[in-house]
């Protein structure tokens, strides 16, 4: 198929961005990557009027360390989060992940941006800046706002975006020396959407865990903490016990409806194998 018709505006400038989004409303779109938009156009899922290409804005690039967080602006495309040193050194999750993203070609073109804004369920982005607690930096023409990602994803394919708004960075808080992460997945094919995914953080006293933050992905109809699996982990080390106590606690915490790729006892399946594989990774622990 073919995309319906639209007008085009290559932007040089925020104020131009924002004077389009003012003028078109909620009948504008954003492009970025191109990588999940295009496609929504080719199916006739997105019918925009017009196409605000913000992809030339340096403003919008670039992956910094700012005191205690990695800041990545909207437009840093998943092959340089990859590539990062900073990323490798200081958001260790957020680094496992990225290699489950797509394939190259898309890894090339796609942004951290249109992923989060996008907000797919089953995206990896989502779950590492939920599992992190991370920070939405968003625009408008009247200025900036920061929505922690707990209050960021509403709903599938929903966000705290408005149409007025622009989504120009996500900040990561820097991982600390008693901090353990893993990134993991199921998915059918490498580089296929994920049939559960999964981001856990763990913090070690010792021993003991003294923090922990689950976030699964491909479970809901948009990225979940799981917070009974959290609270069964806190002050606990990492034994068979356990593990099995944070298995059991899933049942709370997940709801999962099926979709093509697995149903819902398959997921929920799925996400105990892998938290389990997680928290021995994480912990080194026998089972
Ligand atoms: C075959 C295939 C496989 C894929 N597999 C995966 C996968 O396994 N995991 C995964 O996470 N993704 C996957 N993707 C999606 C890919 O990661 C996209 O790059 C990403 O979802 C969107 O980024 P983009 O820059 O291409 O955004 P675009 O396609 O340009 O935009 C996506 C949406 O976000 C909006 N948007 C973009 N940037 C902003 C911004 N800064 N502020 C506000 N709104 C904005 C756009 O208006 C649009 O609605 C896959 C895509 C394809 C085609």
């Amino acid at each position: 198929m073919k995309s319906p018709d639209f007008s085009y505006l290559k932007a040089q400038t925020m104020a131009e961005v924002f004077s389009a989004l003012q003028t078109h409303g909620e009948s504008a779109q954003l492009l970025a990557g191109g990588q999940s938009l295009l496609a929504m156009l080719n199916l006739r899922m997105a019918n925009p009027s017009i196409l605000i290409d913000i992809s030339g804005l340096d403003f919008l690039k670039g992956i910094q360390m700012i005191g205690n967080v990695v800041r990545i602006g909207a437009l840093a495309t998943h092959q340089e989060v990859l590539s990062s040193s900073i990323v490798q050194a200081h958001v260790p999750l957020l680094a496992q992940a990225v290699p489950y993203v797509a394939h190259l070609a898309i890894r090339n073109k796609g942004t951290m941006g249109g992923s989060l804004a996008l907000g797919d369920p089953a995206a990896e982005y989502p779950a590492v800046a939920l599992a992190l607690n991370a920070t939405l930096i968003i625009q408008s023409a009247n200025g900036e706002r920061r929505v922690k990602a707990t209050e960021f994803f509403i709903s599938l394919y929903r966000t705290a975006v408005q149409a007025h708004e622009v989504l120009i960075a996500v900040e990561f808080p820097v991982a600390t020396s008693k901090q353990r992460f893993v990134f993991s997945e199921l998915a059918r094919r490498k580089g296929d959407y994920a049939m559960v995914g999964m981001a856990l953080a763990l913090n070690l006293e010792g021993q003991t865990i003294s923090d922990a933050s689950l976030a699964f992905m491909a479970m809901d109809d948009k990225p979940i903490l799981a917070p009974h699996a959290m609270q069964a982990l806190i002050g606990q080390s990492i034994n068979p016990h356990t593990i099995s106590q944070a298995q059991k606690s899933l049942d709370k915490d997940l709801h999962p409806v099926g979709d093509l790729l697995a149903n819902a006892a398959t997921k929920k399946h799925l996400s105990r194998v892998l938290l389990s594989r997680a928290l021995i990774q994480a912990g080194a622990a026998h089972v």
